[in-house]
C-alpha cells in the first residue's frame, strides 16, 4: 500500500477505499508482489548451489498464498498435520513440505510420515520410538543451540529452559538412540525465535550447529530456521539479509568443503515472506472524546488481529479516507467486551465516524490468530495478483457460527428456531 498523488492505493493502482467498499469491512488485503519481491530477496541473498526457502506457513494459510509460494519454487515449513494436509491441498509434494512440530504424538508424526513429508523430531522420546518403528528411515533433528534471542519471551524458543529442540548438551544421548535404533539423520535443524537482529548471533547459532553436524556422517540439509526480522516503523531495525545471507553463505561453503559433500541450505520464514505484503482495513464506527483521551473504535478488535494485545506489537495504522487531513491524536481501540487496544496516542490524519483505517505488517499471524470471540465473524481475504483483486477467503455469516453446534443436542421438545436472523 502506497500513497500516490494524495491517494492510498494497491500494487496496480487499485485504490484502498474501492477495495473496502467493494468488499466491505473489516477486509485483510494481500499484494503477491510483495511476497515475491521478499522471495526473491531470500533466494539471491545466498550464493550457494543448494539453498531452499521453506514458507513456514503458520504465518498465514490461505491456499491461495500456499500456491504462489509452490508456483514460484518454495518449499513448505508446517507445524501441524493439518497445515501438511493444507499443503498437500495446494499442490505442494510431499517432498517439498517439512513437518516441524512440536510436543506432538507420535501418531502425528507417522501420519506425515506415511504422506511422505520430511519429519522434524524435536525431542528424544520420540526419536527412539520413531526409530524402533521405522529402522533406516531418514529424518531431521531440531538442535537447540540456547542462543538467546527473540523479540519477546513468547517468541524466544531458544533458551535454556526453553521446551524447543533437543539441548545441544544431549549431543551423546542422540547419537546412542541413533546407534541402537538405526535411524538415519539427514537433516539437522535449528530455530532460535523470532525478531533477531543481530547478526553475529545468527552466526553463532550457524556455528554450534556445524559443529554438532560432524558427528552426522549421513546429512542431506542444515536448515537454519528463521528469525528474520522486518520493519514495523519507518525507522525500524530489519535484519540485513544481504549481509547475512553472504556471510552464511561463506561459512556454510568453508563446512561443505570440510565435511566432504555439498549439502543443502535451509531456510523457513514465515513473516518475512509475508508480513508486510498484508494490510487490515477497518471502518471506524464511533470517535469518542473523553477527558483525557480520543478513542477511534473501530469495526473490529482483538478477534481479528491481536498481536498489539499479545505480544505489544506495534502497526503502524494510516486513515486511507483523509490522506491529506491535518494531523491529530488518537487512541484506537476495538469493539471487544475486553480491553482490546490497536494503538495509543497515534498520530493519524484527522478521523471522522466512516473512515477506513489501515493497519500494515498484517500479512503475517493476523488471520492465522483470529478467532470468533465475542461470535464475531472472521473477515473475508483479498489478494492483489497482477494488477487484480481476487476473493480468497469469504466473510463468515451465521451459519458459519451455527455449523459445528448440535443445535437440538438437548431433549426440550421444542426445536431451535430455523433462522434467527
Ligand atoms: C514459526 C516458525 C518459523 C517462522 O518464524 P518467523 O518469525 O515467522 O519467520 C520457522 N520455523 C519454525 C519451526 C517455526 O515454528
Amino acid at each position: 500500500m502506497n500513497l500516490q498523488d494524495g491517494q492510498y492505493v494497491f500494487s496496480g493502482g487499485i485504490p484502498v477505499t474501492e477495495i473496502a467498499a467493494r468488499y466491505g469491512t473489516p477486509v485483510y488485503v494481500y499484494e503477491a508482489d510483495l511476497m515475491h519481491r521478499q522471495y526473491r530477496r531470500l533466494c539471491d541473498a545466498f550464493s550457494i548451489p543448494n539453498a531452499r526457502i521453506c514458507y513456514a506457513c503458520k504465518a498465514n494459510t490461505n491456499l491461495q498464498i500456499l500456491r504462489l509460494f509452490h508456483h514460484w519454487g518454495a518449499g513448505l515449513d508446517c507445524v501441524s498435520i493439518q497445515e501438511v494436509q493444507l499443503g498437500i491441498k495446494a499442490g505442494f509434494p510431499p517432498h517439498d513440505i517439512l513437518f516441524t512440530p512440536n510436543c506432538v504424538s507420535l501418531e502425528e508424526y507417522e501420519k506425515a510420515y506415511t504422506i511422505g513429508t520430511l519429519i522434524n523430531i524435536d525431542n528424544i522420546s520420540i526419536l527412539e520410538q520413531f526409530g524402533q518403528a521405522h529402522p533406516g528411515a531418514k529424518v531431521c533433528i531440531r538442535i537447540n543451540p540456547h542462543i538467546m534471542a527473540g523479540g519477546n519471551s513468547k517468541i524466544s524458543t531458544g533458551h535454556i529452559d526453553s521446551k524447543f529442540g533437543i539441548s545441544i548438551h544431549q549431543l551423546p544421548h542422540v547419537l546412542r538412540v541413533v546407534e541402537s535404533t538405526g535411524i538415519r539423520i539427514a537433516g539437522l535443524h535449528m530455530h532460535t525465535g523470532s525478531d533477531i537482529l543481530d547478526v553475529e548471533v545468527f552466526l553463532n547459532a550457524c556455528d554450534i550447529l556445524f559443529g554438532v553436524a560432524a558427528s552426522f556422517p549421513d546429512l542431506e540439509y542444515i536448515d537454519f530456521g528463521s528469525g528474520f526480522k522486518v520493519p514495523y516503523k519507518v525507522d525500524d531495525v530489519s535484519t540485513d539479509v544481504e549481509e547475512f545471507g553472504q556471510e552464511i553463505s561463506k561459512r556454510f561453503t568453508r563446512f561443505c568443503a570440510s565435511y566432504g559433500r555439498e549439502l543443502t541450505l535451509m531456510f523457513e520464514p514465515g513473516k518475512f515472506l509475508v508480513s508486510e505484503s498484508g494490510t487490515f482495513l477497518v471502518r471506524t464506527n464511533v470517535i469518542k472524546t473523553t477527558v483525557s483521551t480520543v478513542f477511534a473504535g473501530v469495526d473490529s478488535g482483538l478477534n481479528h488481529l491481536i498481536r498489539p494485545m499479545f505480544y505489544n506489537a506495534w502497526h503502524s495504522i494510516e486513515n486511507v479516507s483523509n490522506p491529506e487531513g491535518r494531523s491529530r491524536i488518537y487512541t484506537i481501540v476495538g469493539y471487544i467486551c475486553e480491553t482490546d487496544t490497536f494503538a495509543v496516542d497515534r498520530k493519524l490524519t484527522e478521523v471522522h465516524e466512516g473512515d477506513i483505517l489501515a493497519f500494515r505488517n498484517a500479512g503475517a499471524y493476523c488471520y492465522s490468530m483470529a478467532s470468533n470471540y465475542n461470535s464475531r465473524y472472521r473477515p473475508p481475504e483479498v489478494l492483489i495478483w497482477e494488477g487484480r483483486d481476487y476473493l480468497i477467503r469469504r466473510r463468515e455469516e451465521l451459519a458459519d457460527l451455527l455449523a459445528l453446534q448440535q443445535q437440538d443436542a438437548l431433549p426440550f421438545g421444542e426445536p431451535a428456531v430455523a433462522d434467527p436472523s
